[in-house]
C-alpha cells in the first residue's frame, strides 16, 4: 500500500514519506522547490492541510540541483535538516548561483567555439540573467549519496536512492521496492524529453561531457527495475513507463542518425548542422536555438567518441 503524501507547489510535486520509528520518525521529503516566497507559503499551507508540522520533516532528498527542485531548501537549515543529494551535483548545491554563473560562462565559450554567433550568444546570456537565483546549502547539512542509500519507512517499507545521471550529472530518483513505485524527479516525465546539455566535472574543472550518453545509460538501467507506477516531479503519474522510456530511446536514436547523416555533408560546425536540422530554425526563440545546439554538441561528442574507438 502506498504511504506517501503528495504536495503540489506551482508545477512541482513534492512527496513525503513517514520514516520508521527506529530511523528517528518524522518525514523524509522529496524535493524542496520552486524558489519563490509564494511557493514556500503555498507549501506551508499544503503541509498544514495534511496535518504535518514543518518540524516533522527530518530529511530531504533533492532529485537534482535545479532551482525548481531545491528552491526553498535553505529555509530548513535552522531545523538541522539533512539533505541527501547525488554526489556529482555537490558543487551546484554548495555554491548555488555562483556555480551556475561559472557553468553558463563555460558553456558560452563552448558554444562560441562551435560556431554560435555572438548575437545569439549575447541574447542567451542576457536571458540567463533573469533566472531565479539558486540558493546554496551549507556543506554541513548535505549528505552526498554515493552508491546505495536506504531510508527505512513505516509498514516495513523502504525508500532507496537510484542514481540517474543525465538531466544533471547527479540526478537521482527514489524507489520503493515493496510497492514498486519510483519517484523520478525530472528523469521520467510524460510528454517531455528531459534536457541533458553540457556537464562539467566540478566548479573548478574544465573537464566536460554531454549528458545524453549518461541519460541513455540511465534509461537502460531503469528498464531493468520492476516499476508499477512513476511519480514524476512534474505532470501526471505514469503507469506505462516502458512506453516513455522506449520513446526517449527512439528519439535519441533518430537524432543521432540524422546528425551522422548531416555530419557527412561538409557542414563546418554544430551550429551549421543545427540550422540544417531545424527547418524553421530562424523562427525559434533564442533559448530553443541554444538548447538545440547543446543537444547537437552532445551528439557530436558522442560521434567523436565512437570514431576514436574505431
Ligand atoms: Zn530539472
Amino acid at each position: 500500500m502506498t504511504i506517501h503524501k503528495k504536495i503540489t507547489v506551482d508545477s512541482n510535486h513534492l512527496y513525503l514519506f513517514p520514516l520508521a520509528d527506529f530511523a528517528g520518525g518524522g518525514y523524509v521529503m522529496i524535493d524542496s522547490g520552486p524558489n519563490t516566497e509564494l511557493a514556500f507559503e503555498s507549501f506551508k499551507q499544503n503541509l498544514d492541510s495534511k496535518n504535518i508540522e514543518i518540524s516533522e520533516i527530518k530529511k530531504i532528498i533533492i532529485t537534482h540541483a535545479h532551482a525548481d527542485h531545491m528552491g526553498f531548501a535553505n529555509r530548513f537549515i535552522e531545523q538541522d535538516i539533512e539533505f541527501y543529494v547525488g554526489a556529482p551535483d555537490m558543487s551546484a548545491y554548495t555554491s548555488g548561483s555562483q556555480f551556475e554563473s561559472i557553468i553558463i560562462r563555460k558553456t558560452a565559450s563552448v558554444l562560441r567555439k562551435n560556431g554560435v554567433p555572438n548575437i545569439i550568444l549575447n541574447e542567451w546570456l542576457e536571458n540567463k540573467k533573469n533566472r531565479a537565483p539558486l540558493n546554496s546549502i551549507p556543506w554541513l547539512n548535505i549528505k552526498p549519496v554515493v552508491g546505495r542509500h536506504i531510508f527505512p519507512l513505516i509498514d516495513n517499507q523502504n525508500l532507496e536512492i537510484v542514481a540517474c545521471p543525465g538531466h544533471t550529472p547527479g540526478s537521482i530518483a527514489a524507489y520503493n521496492p515493496k510497492t514498486q513505485e519510483i519517484f523520478s524527479g525530472d528523469t521520467i516525465i510524460k510528454n517531455k524529453i528531459p534536457s541533458t546539455g553540457l556537464h562539467y566535472e566540478s566548479i573548478s574543472s574544465e573537464k566536460q561531457w554531454g549528458g545524453t550518453t549518461h541519460f541513455l545509460n540511465t534509461i537502460q538501467e531503469l528498464k531493468l527495475i520492476k516499476i508499477k507506477k512513476v511519480y514524476p516531479a512534474h505532470g501526471p503519474e505514469i503507469i506505462d513507463h516502458r512506453a516513455i522510456l522506449n520513446y526517449y530511446l527512439t528519439h535519441f536514436r533518430n537524432f543521432e542518425r540524422k546528425i551522422s547523416e548531416l555530419s557527412n555533408k561538409n557542414l563546418s560546425n554544430s551550429f551549421e548542422i543545427t540550422k540544417k536540422m531545424y527547418r524553421h530554425f530562424s523562427n525559434f526563440h533564442v533559448n530553443d536555438q541554444v538548447k538545440a545546439i547543446i543537444k547537437v554538441i552532445c551528439i557530436i561528442e558522442k560521434l567523436n567518441q565512437i570514431k576514436s574507438k574505431n
